[in-house]
C-alpha cells in the first residue's frame, strides 16, 4: 500500500485528507506530517494518525512536539529543511502538498523530484515556479494530480490519458472554470472598501483556510486558478473561460469541437476531489452527502465583473507576460492578504498592492528556482514598502 506523506496537516485539506484516510486506514498508511507551528494540533493528529515522521516548519514548535511525544515512537523534525527532509525520506507513495502560500514551493518540488503521485491543492507552488515544477515533475517521473476542486473537475471531465498541451488533438475546444464569486459577489464597489477580514472569510459554500477566503473574496482566488489552470493542462490562455456560477455545484466543465460539454457536479466539499485524486483510477467512499437535485432546484451563471473584482485581470495578465509576473503577482498578495488580515490594508488595496509591485518590478526571465525566489523576496520587500507608505489605511 502506498504510504502517505500530507504537507500542511493542520490545515483545513489536511483534515479533510486525514478524515478521507481515517475511512479506509489499511489502505493509505500515513507515513509522515507536516505543519508549521501548532504544536497541539500536530500532537493530537499524530496521536490518531501514528506517522513514523512529524515535522514543524518552526524550530521551537518542532522541539515542543518532540517533548509532547516522548511515548510514541514518531521521528520530529524542526525548521523549513526539516518538512522537506520529511518528504525526501519517505518511501514512494502519495504527498499531499497543502501547505498555504509559496512556503509550500521547496516541500512540493521535493515530492515531484522523489516521483511520488503528488495531489496538488497549494496552488501558489504553481504559479510561482509552473514550468520549473512541471519539469522537475515529468523529470522525477511524478504524476501531479489536481486537488484544486475545479482542476480536479476539469481532470475529470478530460479524457483518459489526455496529454498536456495537446488539447486539440483530444477535441477540446474550451474549459470553462467556475467561480462562486465568494461573499462579496453582489456589493456594489463602493461598499466593498470598508469590509472586515470577518466578512472577507465568510464564505458561502466553502469552508478554508484564511488566505484562500480572502482570495476567493477578491476573486485572486480564480485568477490563481486561471494560471493553474493553463499550466496543468497546457492550455492557451484564450482557452480558459471563468464563469461565475453561485451554488457551486458544477466544479467546472470542458466543451469539446463536437459541441458535447462535460461537467463534474457534487456538494462543494473538498473530501471529494481528494477521495478522487487519492484513489484514481478507482472511486472510493469519501464520506460525502450525495448531491440532491431537487434540492438544488436550480443553477447560475453569470460573467465575472472585472471592475469590481481587478485581481482576476492581474493574473491574467501576468499569465500573458510569464517569466517573473506571476510569482511577484503571488507574492504580493501573500503580503497584501496579510496585511489586510492584520487590519493594516483596506479590502480595495489588496489589488492596488499587487498591481503597484507588478508595475514597480517589470517580467524578467526565469530559468532557476533560485531566480524564482529571489524574484519572491524582492515582491515581498516592494509589497510591504507599498503596505507601509499607504499609511496604514485600514
Ligand atoms: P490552512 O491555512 O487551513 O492550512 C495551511 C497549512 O499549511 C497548515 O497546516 C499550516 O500549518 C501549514 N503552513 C502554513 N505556513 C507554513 C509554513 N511557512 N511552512 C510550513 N507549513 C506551513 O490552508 P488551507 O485552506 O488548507 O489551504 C492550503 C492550500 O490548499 C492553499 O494553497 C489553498 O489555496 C489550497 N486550497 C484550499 C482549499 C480549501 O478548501 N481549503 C481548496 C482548494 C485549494
Ligand atoms: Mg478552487
Amino acid at each position: 500500500m502506498p504510504e502517505i506523506v500530507v504537507l500542511g496537516a493542520t490545515g483545513s485539506i489536511g483534515d479533510s485528507v486525514l478524515d478521507v484516510v481515517a475511512r479506509h486506514p489499511a489502505r493509505f498508511p500515513v507515513h509522515a506530517l507536516t505543519a508549521w507551528r501548532n504544536v497541539e494540533a500536530m500532537e493530537r493528529l499524530c496521536r490518531r494518525h501514528q506517522p513514523r515522521v512529524a515535522a514543524m516548519a518552526d524550530p521551537d514548535a518542532a522541539a515542543a512536539l518532540r517533548r509532547a511525544l516522548r511515548d510514541e515512537p514518531v521521528a520530529v523534525l524542526g525548521g523549513e529543511d526539516g518538512v522537506v527532509e520529511a518528504v525526501e525520506a519517505a518511501p514512494r507513495g502519495v504527498v499531499i502538498s497543502a501547505i498555504v502560500g509559496a512556503a509550500g514551493l521547496a516541500p512540493t518540488m521535493a515530492a515531484v523530484a522523489g516521483g511520488h503521485r503528488v495531489l496538488l491543492a497549494n496552488k501558489e507552488s504553481l504559479v510561482v515556479a509552473g514550468p520549473l515544477l512541471l519539469e522537475a515533475a515529468e523529470r522525477g517521473g511524478a504524476e501531479l494530480l489536481p486537488v484544486d476542486s475545479e482542476h480536479n473537475a476539469i481532470f475529470q471531465c478530460l479524457p483518459p490519458g489526455f496529454q498536456r498541451g495537446a488539447a486539440a488533438a483530444h477535441g477540446v475546444r474550451r474549459v470553462l472554470l467556475t467561480a462562486s464569486g465568494g461573499p462579496f459577489r453582489a456589493h456594489s464597489v463602493e461598499s466593498l472598501d470598508g469590509v472586515t477580514p470577518e466578512q472577507a472569510c465568510a464564505h458561502p459554500n466553502w469552508q478554508m483556510g484564511r488566505k484562500i477566503s480572502v482570495d476567493s473574496a477578491t476573486m485572486m482566488n480564480k485568477g490563481l486558478e486561471y494560471i493553474e489552470a493553463c499550466l496543468l493542462f497546457g492550455l492557451q490562455p484564450e482557452a480558459v473561460e471563468v464563469v461565475i456560477h453561485p451554488q457551486s455545484v458544477i466544479h467546472s466543465l470542458v466543451e469539446y469541437v463536437d459541441g458535447s460539454v462535460l461537467a463534474q457536479l457534487g456538494n462543494p466539499d473538498m473530501r471529494t476531489p481528494i477521495a478522487h485524486a487519492l484513489a484514481a483510477p478507482e472511486r472510493i467512499d469519501a464520506g460525502v452527502t450525495p448531491l440532491d437535485l431537487f434540492s438544488v432546484a436550480r443553477l447560475d451563471f453569470e460573467p465575472p465583473d472585472g471592475e469590481r473584482f481587478p485581481c482576476l485581470g492581474l493574473a491574467r495578465a501576468a499569465l500573458v507576460e510569464g517569466g517573473s509576473a506571476p510569482a511577484v503577482l503571488n507574492a504580493a498578495n501573500e503580503v497584501a492578504v496579510a496585511a489586510f488580515l492584520e487590519g493594516r490594508l483596506g479590502f480595495t488595496g489588496i489589488a492596488e498592492v499587487i498591481a503597484a509591485t507588478l508595475d514597480a518590478l517589470p517580467s524578467e526571465p526565469v530559468s532557476s528556482l533560485a531566480q524564482v525566489m529571489d524574484s519572491d523576496r524582492l515582491a515581498r520587500e516592494q509589497a510591504g514598502r507599498i503596505v507601509n507608505d499607504a499609511g496604514g489605511r485600514p
